[in-house]
């Protein structure tokens, strides 16, 4: 048979990818040409159960309860589509997702989809208290260069004029997918810098932390550099956090936390709440901070957190309460925050916030006492002071946070039987895997994944 005589040139078609972001912090997903997608939305594409229980080591866990059976529908929520056409690479193409809830194939909630688990909280708190949650998770990094470079002060202008074109390109970036960014500021670490963004209603929060990852390793590989979210990329590098801020307001828009009358400006359902999330912070860790290296960092002077204990603007408190700037004349009721410390990159954002508000939720409806408040540094008191406060060291490996979490009670009953089984098993898998790892092979390993 002849050719035909004429040829269409053939173009890279512009793709969109539906995408979730798993149990371990990974967004992943199908893609498909991007004037098709109105097939895509009411049904959404395929997904594989067991796709759940991948661990960062790109295996699937053994005794998942999944195994080679079911499928299922990423179906996309359109509100949260990012695009990006152009980048500071003019060949790359255009980034272009949309978070997705995982759904059964009849359209059936799937029981072990983080988003929808973080939807459905959010809705006992607008049903059952009558809260809505406005959040936004603030991201350290690690960004190099493939060419060494020498060390810059922390801090320092030097530090930011490094990287200030990656900068403008990442703001822009993230202001076009709808991120709302604040700052990219140098950091103490080397190479470290730290990306703030405004916060966001419900879901979008965890959606909004997604795509600061995501927008910001798109633009590092545009531009040929090395974006590590890793809790510590190495073992003497300073640690990179993620710092969730919360507050709460009532469903007119009026913030609830705050209470001029108490020496921590705390209301007391801001009590009730903060005193649920320091009960159950030891079991949290092993959603916030939930692999092997994110215990590298949970330490003592890390300003990250190691005990369970609420601070007035003390960053070595598990539960900071924000600065608030009278200078600003905004109300301060209006700035009142909460931040907690106790997170890193390795979490999904949507599982470690829904866990969160569980804990918070559990603290109002018990209206449990907030005790472990304090000005001081928590590994500076000695054990008999620290017990007269109520505050309780965090767990100081994963394997101990698995285990509170596995004896949490509440917490761990309002948690999906097959999602936290799904996690259980992956997180054995990954314990495993990494066992033989020293500290400093631990550090690297996770750099390159997270
Ligand atoms: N790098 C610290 C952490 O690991 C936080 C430092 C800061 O307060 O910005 O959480
Ligand atoms: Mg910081």
């Amino acid at each position: 048979m002849s050719r035909p005589d004429t040829t269409t040139p053939v173009a890279p078609l512009p793709l969109t990818t539906l995408v979730c972001t798993d149990l371990i912090g990974v967004t992943r997903g199908r893609s498909f040409p991007s004037d098709e997608l109105s097939h895509y939305v009411s049904a959404g594409c395929g997904w594989v159960p067991a796709n759940s229980a991948l661990t960062p080591q790109d295996s699937i866990a053994a005794s998942n309860p999944w195994g080679a059976y079911g499928d299922l529908r990423l179906v996309p929520d359109l509100s949260s589509r990012v695009t990006l056409d152009n980048g500071p690479d003019p060949q790359a193409p255009a980034l272009d997702y949309i978070h997705c809830d995982i759904r059964e194939t009849d359209g059936r909630p799937w029981s072990a989809c983080p988003r929808t688990l973080l939807h459905d909280e959010l809705e006992r708190y607008r049903a059952e208290l009558g809260l809505q949650v406005f959040a936004a998770f603030e991201h350290e990094l690690t960004l190099t260069a493939t060419t060494v470079q020498p060390d810059r002060l922390a801090f320092s202008l030097q530090a930011q004029r490094r990287q200030a074109g990656f900068a403008g390109w990442l703001l822009g970036a993230l202001r076009a997918g709808g991120v709302e960014p604040e700052m990219f500021l140098p950091e103490y670490g080397q190479h470290q810098y730290e990306i703030t963004c405004r916060p966001s209603l419900g879901v979008a929060a965890a959606d909004r932390a997604v795509n600061v990852r995501e927008i910001t390793r798109e633009i590092a590989r545009q531009m040929g550099l090395n974006a590590s979210f890793a809790p510590k990329t190495a073992e003497n590098a300073v640690c990179n956090g993620v710092h969730l801020h919360l507050s709460l307001q009532d469903l007119e828009g009026a913030p609830v936390l705050h209470d001029s009358d108490d020496a921590n400006g705390l209301s007391s359902l801001g009590q009730h709440w903060a005193a649920g999330v320091l009960h159950y912070l030891p079991a949290l860790c092993a959603l916030s901070a939930p692999t092997p290296v994110s215990y590298e960092r949970l330490q003592p002077h890390h300003w990250s957190a190691s005990y369970a204990c609420l601070g007035h603007r003390n960053r070595e408190a598990a539960l900071r309460v924000c600065p608030t700037v009278s200078l600003s004349g905004k109300p301060i009721a209006a700035q009142y925050n909460l931040e907690f410390r106790a997170m890193d990159a390795t979490a999904s954002p949507h599982l470690a916030m829904a866990a969160l508000l569980i804990a918070g939720r559990l603290g109002i409806e018990q209206r449990m006492t907030l005790n472990a408040v304090t000005r001081e540094v928590p590994d500076e008191l000695d054990e008999a002071q620290r017990q007269a406060r109520g505050i309780i060291a965090l767990p100081t490996t994963l394997a101990q946070a698995l285990d509170c979490l596995r004896q949490s009670g509440a917490l761990l009953e309002a948690l999906p039987g097959p999602l936290v089984n799904t996690y259980f098993a992956l997180k054995a898998q990954e314990l495993a895997l990494t066992e033989a790892l020293s500290p400093a092979e631990r550090c690297e390993h996770y750099a390159r994944i997270y």
